[in-house]
């Protein structure tokens, strides 16, 4: 029997807001929403944001003390658990900081940062150790696109992260077309129809069915309030991961109420 998957509309922060800053934008979120309960937490959807690491303990503090109704995680996660590694977050202190969720392969760490499939895997590996859930970020560039079609490299990402992963792991996968973040040039929805679909089959490959049926697949690339909803009306598109749009608290809560715009 198919499951019934929770919308998952995930702002990344990127490195914006500092942590007073993260305070305030949490709590006016919060506040934006806070009529719009509904059968899965705000809006008819699980509203997840994820803050540089140096306001995880303030977006946490808020969250636990005012009860909020928001997840929160890492926009990155160290394939170690503690050591001689300067700079690196572990999962286990993510985890510590109750964070949900952990970005992991977003395009921008795999183009500034050089990080390779295979150490996306180790991190996949690394972040369900600590019982995060990992959001692995695949997505082909312009170039991909013209040279090998839209689902080839972004089906190729994701069976090279999940190589080595086995069972029924609590896994997002985000689709996110580099050449539709922060260009304001969104894929159409079919067309990210088409390679969530793939996508799914991947995992039904990799994970068996029930996974594969279980598993979120999030649309990433210029998502506004405007395009929200024409995303979340197709079958295999189960929320958002947002960019710039999620730094706007107005723009980012219209979008978690996509429901009021389906069907418009
Ligand atoms: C992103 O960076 O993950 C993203 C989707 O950005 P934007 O929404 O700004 O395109």
């Amino acid at each position: 029997m198919a499951v019934k998957r929770v919308p998952l509309i995930a702002g990344n922060w990127k490195m914006n807001l500092d942590h007073l800053q993260a305070i305030a934008t949490v709590q006016k979120l919060a506040w934006t929403l806070k009529d719009a309960k509904h059968e899965y937490g705000l809006g008819g959807a699980e509203v997840a944001v994820f803050p540089p690491f140096t306001d995880l303990r303030s977006v946490q503090t808020l969250i636990s003390a005012d009860k909020l109704e928001i997840v929160f995680g890492g926009q990155d996660v160290s394939e170690h658990d503690s050591g001689a590694y300067t700079g690196e977050i572990s999962g286990a202190f993510l985890k510590s900081l109750d964070c949900s969720y952990v970005i992991i392969g977003h395009s921008e760490r795999r183009q500034y940062h050089g990080e390779t499939d295979e150490l996306l895997g180790r991190k996949v590996a690394a972040a369900l150790k600590h019982g995060l859930v990992p959001v692995l970020c695949v997505g082909e560039t312009a170039e991909d696109l013209e040279q090998h079609g839209p689902s080839a490299v972004p089906v190729a990402q994701l069976k090279a992260a999940l190589e080595g992963i086995s069972g029924a792991p609590d896994l997002v996968v985000a689709y996110e077309p580099v050449w539709a973040i922060g260009s304001g040039q969104a894929a159409t929805p079919e067309q990210a129809e088409q390679v969530a679909a793939k996508l799914r089959e991947t995992l039904a490959e990799l994970l068996g069915a029930e996974v594969a049926d279980a598993t979120r697949i999030l649309y990433g690339g210029s998502v506004k309030s405007g395009n929200i909803a024409a995303f979340m009306r197709e079958p295999n598109v189960d929320g958002a991961l947002v960019g710039g749009a999620s730094l706007d608290v107005a723009e980012f809560a219209s979008i978690a109420r996509f429901q009021k715009h389906v069907g418009t």
